[in-house]
């Protein structure tokens, strides 16, 4: 789950990293009355989950309260890479003499948590990687001993910080640190940090991601999941415990197991369709959930064919073929239905379906190529 700015700059604040004074805000109005509560100069940030927002026109410095909210009138009507903007974080304008990159983030290659630091941050630091990598600094933390104060001295030495503020940087990157462990993020990033004219350092931006899988363990992060920017029908799957991810194809596909589900995009795929879905209906799932995933892949009006696929393993086929006929009931389905059962109990799962009205397959190739056929693809 990505964060918005506004958000992770409330976990660097809790944690110890300086922030600018500021305030999220939903209209024009409201940045007005922020501005002039923050004394006149403000930067206007719109809030979307997608970087390069200044180089979009998405960052404005304004000089007044009523320049802020003449700023906040354009960006809150405009679109950046696809997304609306809903909100703006308003914050005190602050004068820049430097700006640094700062971040940890897992590292899959040494299964550790990296900092990654650069005296040339900013806007560019994509950049800056490719250009001048001798630029970018890289130290890896034992997760177990956590960030030593050593490590934190070679960054502030390795971004040729002067010394009067290697202090408060040390404490800096403690405090970041502490953000990306305490939410079990796999980003915490700050770009720029920047040593202010009165020679101060303070987070200007802030981006964080947290690792989905650890949601459970932090009740008090779920509020900040944005719906708005989310697919629906992602967020009703998610209701039900579903793995569901949206694709452009015709051919819905409802199955249990999330590698079972590969494989049968790839079928599909090679038989000249396409899927309209990934989705992992998991195991022992009962008629509540197969109902639930009809319904979400109903809702997408390009499906035209449905390619249930089905293996019984720990899960009987007679109970999923129970689970469907209940869901038939409760769901109007009106595309055809190419089904697949095999493992435990298929045959008595197949007798159940029966009467119902349905194609059914022996293997997985030929429901592949009906459905594929039944959605008028195919070569
Ligand atoms: P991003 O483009 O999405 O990374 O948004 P940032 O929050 O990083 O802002 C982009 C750039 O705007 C920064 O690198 C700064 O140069 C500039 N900026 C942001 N806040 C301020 C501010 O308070 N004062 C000044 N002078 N510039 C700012
Ligand atoms: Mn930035």
């Amino acid at each position: 789950m990505k964060l918005h700015e506004y958000q992770s700059k409330k976990i660097f604040e809790v944690n110890g990293v300086p922030i600018p004074r500021g305030r999220v805000a939903n209209s024009a109005s409201e940045v007005k009355q922020i501005a002039e509560e923050l004394g006149g100069r403000v930067v206007v940030k719109s809030q979307v989950l997608v970087g390069g927002r200044g180089k979009a026109g998405g960052i404005r410095l304004a000089k007044t309260p009523s320049e802020a909210k003449d700023l906040a009138t354009i960006i809150l009507g405009m679109e950046i890479k696809g997304l609306p903007v809903r909100k703006l974080l308003v914050d005190e304008a602050v004068g820049i003499k430097h700006e640094i990159y700062l971040a940890v983030v897992d590292d899959r290659a040494s299964r550790s948590p990296v900092i990654i630091a650069s005296e040339a941050g900013g806007i560019d630091i994509e950049e800056v990687a490719q250009e001048t990598p001798e630029k970018i600094i890289k130290i890896m933390i034992d997760p177990l001993m956590g960030l030593q104060d050593f490590q934190a001295r070679d960054i502030a030495l390795g971004i040729d910080l002067p010394r009067p503020l290697w202090k408060n940087f040390v404490q800096i990157l403690h405090g970041l640190y502490n953000a990306y462990k305490a939410t079990d993020a796999s980003l915490a990033e700050i770009n720029p940090l920047v040593i202010t004219e009165n020679d101060k350092l303070l987070a200007l931006d802030a981006k964080m991601v947290i690792d989905d899988n650890a949601l459970f363990r932090h009740p008090e992060l779920i509020e900040f999941r944005d719906l708005d920017v989310e697919d629906p029908a992602e967020t009703e799957a998610r209701k039900y415990g579903l793995s569901f991810i949206k694709l452009d194809g015709e051919i819905g596909c409802m199955v249990n197991g999330a590698g079972l589900a590969m494989a049968t995009m790839d079928i599909i795929k090679q038989h000249g369709g396409n899927p309209a879905n990934f989705l992992d209906i998991g195991g022992g799932a009962g008629s509540s959930k197969v109902s639930a995933a009809l319904r979400i892949i109903l809702s997408d009006p390009k499906v035209k064919v449905i390619l249930i696929n089905i293996f019984g393993g720990i899960t009987r086929c007679d109970e999923v073929a129970k689970g469907i006929l209940a869901a038939f009931e409760e769901v109007k389905v009106k595309v055809p239905v190419v089904i697949r059962l095999v493992g435990t109990n298929a045959e008595e799962g197949r007798a159940l379906l029966a009467g119902a009205d349905m194609e059914t397959a022996d293997s997985l190739v030929e429901a592949a190529q009906k459905a594929v056929s039944m959605a008028g693809e195919g070569v």
